[in-house]
C-alpha cells in the first residue's frame, strides 16, 4: 500500500459541509458570519500517551475525543479535522480499525474530516480540530466570577484508577474493570453540555491533567480563588469504596488531580443551578455542584470534616 492508496482508502471521505476537502493542497471551509472558529489541537505519542499496542479502534476514538473535548470546554459546535500521523507502517490490520473507532465518533458528532498528512515513523497521532462558536460566547478559562458555583459534569478519578491498577498499583473488581478501561480508552466529549453552557457558564476547561491543575487553570486565567469539597466530587462507585478504605491515600490523590476523563470543569452563577441540573440529568451525567469561587487567590480542598486537604501536583510532561 502505497502513502496515497492509504489516505484514500482509510481516511479520504467526500466533503460534505466544507467547500473542498481533502485531496488538494488546503482544504476550504466557509465560516457563517455569526461565529468565530475555535481551533484546537492535541497530539497523541505512543508509549507517552497510550500503551503500545493498543487497541487501534479505541485509540482512532481517543485521539478524535480529545480533540472534541477541548471544542465542548469551549462551548463550540465541531465541524471539521484534521489527522496527521506518523506510522511505522501502512498495515491494513491496524488501519482499518483505527479509522473505524476514528469516524465512529466524528460521525456521531457531524465532524468531517478535511485532510491530514502522512509519513513514515515512530506511531504519533496529531488531530487539529476545528469548531464554530457564537462571538462572546466562548466559555473563556478567566470567566470565573466570586460567588459561581463549581462544577464537574460527570464522575472523575476513574481514568487514572484504570491507570493505577494497568501499572500494579492497586487492583479493581472484575465487576467494574471493564467500564473503567472504556473509561480511560474511550473518554466521551461533552459536546452537547458545552453548546448548552454557552448561555449559563462564565469559565470552562476540560478535565485532561487532572481537577486541581486543570481548576487552577481557570483560578489563575479569573484572577479568583476556589474551595472545593472532596465529598462532592463525583467519582465511579469502584473509586467511593477506596475512598471509605485502606486506600484513602491513593483515592484522594486520584480524585484530586488523576487525569484523562475529559469531564468539563466549569463555573456558573447560582441563579443557573437549577437549568444546569435539569441538563445534567436529561444528559445521563452524574455531574453537580463541588464548590463555588472565592475572592482569595488559590485552591483550596476540604475532605468530609471540614480539614483542608494537602493538594497533588498535576501530570506535567516535563515533570512526570
Ligand atoms: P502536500 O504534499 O500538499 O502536503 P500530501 O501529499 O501530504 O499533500 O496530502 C495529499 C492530500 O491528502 C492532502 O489533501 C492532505 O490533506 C490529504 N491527507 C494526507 N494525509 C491524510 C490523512 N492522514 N488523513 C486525511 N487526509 C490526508
Ligand atoms: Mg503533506
Amino acid at each position: 500500500m502505497t502513502e496515497f492508496e492509504l489516505i484514500e482508502k482509510y481516511f479520504r471521505r467526500p466533503a460534505s459541509r466544507a467547500v473542498l476537502g481533502g485531496g488538494d493542497d488546503c482544504a476550504l471551509v466557509q465560516i457563517p458570519a455569526t461565529q468565530n472558529l475555535a481551533v484546537t489541537t492535541d497530539m497523541l505519542v505512543e508509549g507517552r500517551h497510550f500503551f503500545a499496542g493498543a487497541d487501534p479502534y479505541r485509540l482512532g476514538w481517543e485521539c478524535l475525543a480529545v480533540n472534541l473535548s477541548d471544542l465542548a470546554a469551549m462551548g463550540a459546535t465541531p465541524r471539521y479535522f484534521t489527522l496527521s500521523f506518523a506510522l511505522p507502517k501502512a498495515d491494513a490490520a491496524w488501519l482499518e480499525p483505527f479509522s473505524c473507532g476514528l469516524f465512529a465518533l466524528a460521525d456521531r458528532h457531524g465532524v468531517e474530516i478535511i485532510g491530514g498528512d502522512t509519513t513514515a515513523g515512530p506511531l504519533t497521532i496529531s488531530i487539529a480540530a476545528m469548531g464554530e462558536v457564537p462571538p462572546l460566547k466562548a466559555l473563556k478559562r478567566s470567566g470565573a466570577r466570586v460567588g459561581d458555583e463549581v462544577w464537574v459534569s460527570h464522575e472523575i478519578g476513574g481514568a487514572a484508577l484504570r491507570l493505577y491498577a494497568c501499572w500494579g498499583k492497586t487492583t479493581i473488581p472484575e465487576a467494574h474493570a471493564e467500564a473503567l478501561k472504556l473509561r480511560m480508552e474511550m473518554p466521551e466529549p461533552r459536546i452537547a453540555l458545552g453548546e448548552f453552557l454557552r448561555d449559563f457558564a462564565h469559565a470552562a476547561i476540560d478535565i485532561s491533567d487532572g481537577l486541581c491543575g486543570d481548576m487552577a487553570h481557570i483560578l489563575r486565567a479569573s484572577n479568583v480563588g476556589a474551595q472545593i469539597h472532596l465529598s462532592a466530587i463525583p467519582v465511579p462507585n469502584s473509586l467511593h469504596e477506596k475512598l471509605l478504605g485502606v486506600e484513602r491515600e491513593m483515592a484522594v490523590k486520584l480524585t484530586l488531580s488523576g487525569g484523562d476523563d475529559y469531564e468539563l470543569c466549569f463555573t456558573a452563577p447560582p441563579s443557573a443551578h437549577g437549568a444546569i441540573a435539569a441538563k445534567l440529568a436529561a444528559l445521563g451525567l452524574r455531574g453537580g455542584v463541588i464548590g463555588h469561587i472565592v475572592a482569595e487567590p488559590g485552591l483550596q480542598a476540604f475532605d468530609e470534616r471540614g480539614v483542608a486537604l494537602s493538594l497533588p501536583q498535576s501530570f506535567d510532561h516535563f515533570r512526570g
